[in-house]
């Protein structure tokens, strides 16, 4: 098989021993004579699948057994409108901090169903380059709820500091950093992720909730979107993502037996600042977050010159290295090096990008 090192932003690389092991079972799962996509999700064998995925993010992520982890679909966008629809019925009132295109598409999507659905920060005037200090932020102690998107894929910032909401519950968009590093979910009332990541293939999107903000839609929430319905039917009122949360829970294995999530920071830590120290050390690259808000799991950098960025992603592609093409909204090239990218390709990327520096400085 064909070398690749694959750096898309989602869907995206996935552990190797992961795609093994769902090879090994594929047609047999385990001995039971059916894959788990023909089995039925109330099969003996699936109910122990999606029970053990559950234990294990609580396992994991270290939740408490305060919130309930919620197998949804629809991605992280339908959660744009299943908060609003299930967290605005005390005062219809919710904070938005603005740190890229996600969190400004979730702030849209909550004025369909609140009457007061402000704007906390916002640094779309500097293209989204930094993340809100934490003097700049205007929240309303009487909100509902704050959301802000805690990693921003497309520009490659990661909220360094959480909001202070006092007893506001903040709610994180963690699509793209959920299982990079420890977090203490105590802080937040709601997270939420679309799988294809860093926990699985995409049709599945995780939503960890305190329970005591269960409960309360909107009148006229769909059945589906109402997390009551969601969470007292185990996330299985109907046919859930059965394939994605069985990956779900091989992927959360093998985090497990690396050594956790201190573990994947490490990691991931190491792999970023490999980057980072070479785009620091020359001037041919720029970055285009500020220093202290960058990302260790979305890079983004360009050269200023958009046809010599052109010429980047069509050679690193030549070169063995996929998806090195940045987001249109800001150019340039972003590499997405979640939990299941090797430090190899990282180190591959950098010899690239200095052979690259190379052949085109003038
Ligand atoms: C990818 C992504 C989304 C969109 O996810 P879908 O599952 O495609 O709806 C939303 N927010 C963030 C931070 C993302 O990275």
């Amino acid at each position: 098989m064909k070398t690749l090192y694959n750096f898309s932003a989602g869907p995206s690389v996935l552990p190797k021993d992961v795609l093994l092991d769902a090879q090994k079972n594929l047609i047999d799962y385990e001995g039971s004579g059916m894959s788990v996509m023909e089995m039925s999700h109330r099969a003996k064998e699936f109910d122990d699948i999606i029970k053990k995925a559950e234990s294990l993010f609580h396992a994991v992520l270290g939740i408490p057994d305060s919130y309930k982890v919620l197998f949804l679909q629809g991605g992280a966008t339908q959660q744009f409108a299943m908060v609003p629809m299930n967290l605005l019925a005390k005062k219809g009132k919710a904070d938005y901090i603005l740190t890229g295109n996600f969190s400004t598409a979730a702030y849209k999507e909550a004025q369909l169903f609140g009457k007061q659905i402000s704007i906390a920060g916002n640094t779309k005037e500097e293209n989204f380059k930094r993340i809100p200090e934490s003097g700049e932020l205007k929240l309303d102690p009487d909100a509902d709820y704050v959301h802000i998107c805690e990693n921003n894929t497309i520009f490659g910032s990661k909220w360094k500091y959480l909001p202070n909401t006092g007893s506001v519950p903040l709610v994180s968009d963690m699509s793209s950093c959920i299982l990079s590093e420890p977090i203490d979910v105590t802080k937040y009332g709601l997270i939420y992720a679309g799988a294809q990541k860093n926990i699985a293939p995409a049709g599945l999107t995780v939503v960890i909730i305190r329970k005591d903000l269960i409960g309360t839609p909107l009148p006229g929430t769909p059945t589906m979107l109402n997390y009551k319905v969601q969470a007292e039917n185990d996330s299985m009122k109907n046919t859930p993502p059965c394939w994605a949360i069985y990956i779900s829970k091989l992927v959360l294995e093998h985090i497990q037996k690396l050594g956790g999530l201190e573990e994947m920071k490490r990691r991931n830590e190491a792999k970023a600042k490999l980057l980072y120290d070479y785009l620091d050390s020359t001037d041919f690259y720029k970055t285009h977050v500020i220093s202290k808000d960058r990302s260790i799991m979305n890079v983004t950098f360009r050269t200023g010159n958009d046809e010599l960025d052109a010429k980047f992603a069509n050679e690193s592609k030549a070169a063995g290295m996929s998806n090195l093409k940045g987001h249109r909204d800001v150019g340039g090239m972003r590499a997405s090096i979640y939990n299941a990218m090797p430090k190899e390709g990282v180190e591959f990327l950098i010899e690239f990008m200095k052979k690259f520096e190379k052949e085109n400085r003038k």
